[in-house]
């Protein structure tokens, strides 16, 4: 508990903060613990009242107890924080958005660098705009789309533009405009000795903040990206299907994997089995083509149902899928990238009979590729995975802790089948605690040119977690 500050300046602090995301729990700020504006950075210990708060994420299973918690309130605060953690022997961790599916924002015992009092998006001219990490994805919408500007990002309101990016971040615009992080044109971030760095003078800080930077080598406080024209529209055409047999569901996937071979960039589509049912979902930011007329169709026969929306206006378009904002109790982990059909057709029967057989459990596939393989974008950084243009997840949710340890089981059951089975390359923004060898399923070739990088700006490897990068 630090200097107290009058109630006023704190309230205005705590609109900054935003913590208040997390709807239904307190604010941070309502208690009398009010702290001086003028120092860089306040922590907080356990006993704390903004403790618990400051400490929790987006997955209500994930409980974690770091020693101290930093609330940084610039960059300079960041590297005094840095200080204190190596003074003081603490492993470090960082939060933005607080979305990482495993936790990995937050540590026990060690110290957390919260940074959800860094959210703002300051235009530098009409093509480039400086973003602080904790700005969320509806934030960033907010201010962009009505400029008729985009940053390809992801679906939810509350995942952080910190996290996103430095994992590479792809959504339903990615095939038209490239992965969130192929936007990103500068960082500054500060370093595990402290060191204040920024990438206009050091290229390789910048390769690996696109696909390698959650939480391996300092604290991103600041990321410029270059903004795009946005589409005015999408269109969304959703296919279903009802009670599958584990052959239908296998046929209905592996056309649907042959159809998407040739969308075009403006379209994204995904491939959803939830318990008997199939879902499939096709998004378009342009007006349909005779190709894609073509595609709609040809899923059209194959499903039950068609519903078809009309063209809608991009920010209500992608407000439909914002998703859940209150912190739930889940799983949800990378399920693989693949190539083909080919590469799960010997062994899909298997996980289809699971994912039918398993209440709550998803399984879904997503379209990459389009813009996403532009050789200029696989240059610039270390996101290995280009040449896959098809992302897997296995999803499971429940509503009280009880539940917990079966559904983790029957998941776990599922990922054994990809393990066993070869799948090897995953998506580091949906990471899995029990992968084996996980830096190298997740940055492929590019792991030893990162754990170079990581001797250089973390030679004490001071910023770690369950799954950072080795040295
Ligand atoms: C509901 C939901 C929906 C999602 N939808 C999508 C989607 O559509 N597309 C997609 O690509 N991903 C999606 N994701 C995954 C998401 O991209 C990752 O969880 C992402 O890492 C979250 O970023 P964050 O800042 O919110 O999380 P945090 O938990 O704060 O951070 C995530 C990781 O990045 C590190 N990190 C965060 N900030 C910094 C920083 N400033 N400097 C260095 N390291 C940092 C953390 O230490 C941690 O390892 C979704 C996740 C959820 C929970």
């Amino acid at each position: 508990m630090l200097n107290k500050i009058p109630r006023k300046d704190f309230l205005k602090l705590s609109l900054l903060a935003g913590i208040g995301v997390f709807g239904t729990q307190r604010n941070l700020f309502e208690d009398d613990f009010f702290y001086q504006p003028a120092t860089n950075v306040v922590y907080y210990k356990k006993g704390d009242a903004e403790y618990d708060l400051l400490r929790k994420g987006f997955n209500k299973r994930i409980d974690k107890y770091p020693a101290v918690i930093a609330l940084c309130k610039n960059t300079q605060g960041i590297a005094e924080a840095i200080n204190y953690a190596k003074q003081n022997f603490l492993s470090v961790t960082i939060k933005s958005g607080g979305h990482c599916m495993e936790g990995f924002s937050c540590n026990n015992d060690g110290m957390v660098i919260n940074l959800s009092l860094l959210k703002s998006i300051e235009w530098i001219d009409a093509n480039t705009v400086k973003i602080q990490p904790a700005c969320t994805l509806s934030q960033l919408y907010d201010e962009l789309l009505p400029k008729k500007k985009m940053i390809p990002g992801g679906s939810c309101a509350g995942v952080g533009i910190g996290g996103l990016t430095l994992g590479g971040g792809y959504g339903l615009m990615s095939r038209r405009y490239g992965l969130t992080c192929d936007s990103l044109t500068e960082v500054t971030m500060v370093d595990g000795n402290g060191q204040i760095r920024n990438s206009a003078n050091d290229p390789d800080l910048l390769w690996a903040c696109k696909g390698g930077g959650n939480g391996n080598f300092g604290v991103i406080s600041e990321m410029k990206f270059k903004v795009h024209d946005a589409p005015a529209t999408l269109q969304s055409v959703r296919f279903r299907t009802h009670n599958v047999t584990v052959a239908k569901a296998k046929s209905l996937m592996q056309q649907w994997f042959l159809l998407t071979e040739t969308l075009p960039q403006s379209a994204f589509s995904a491939f959803l089995l939830n318990g008997k049912t199939v879902y499939i979902l096709l998004t378009n930011s342009e007006a349909h083509t005779a190709e894609t007329k073509k595609i709609i169709a040809s899923l059209s026969k194959i499903s039950e149902t068609t519903s078809t929306s009309l063209p809608k206006e991009i920010s209500a378009a992608l407000k439909v899928y914002y998703g859940q904002t209150q912190p739930v109790y889940f799983k949800n982990a990378s399920a693989g990238l693949y190539k083909s059909f080919d590469d799960i057709a010997p062994f899909i029967e298997t996980v289809i009979q699971t994912v039918i057989n398993t209440p709550r459990m998803i399984y879904q596939v997503n379209t990459l590729g389009g813009n996403i393989q532009n050789p200029d974008f696989a240059a610039a950084s270390s996101f290995p995975h280009r040449d896959y243009i098809y992302f897997s997840e296995l999803q499971t949710y429940w509503e009280v802790p009880s539940k917990s340890e079966k559904l983790i089981k029957q998941f776990e059951a599922v990922q054994q089948i990809f393990r066993q089975n070869n799948i090897k390359a995953q998506y580091r923004n949906y990471p899995d605690i029990n992968f084996e060898n996980p830096q190298e399923l997740y940055y492929g070739d590019n792991y030893q040119r990162l754990q170079q990088l990581k001797l250089k700006y973390d030679p004490q490897n001071l910023i770690r977690g369950e799954q950072s990068i080795k040295v």
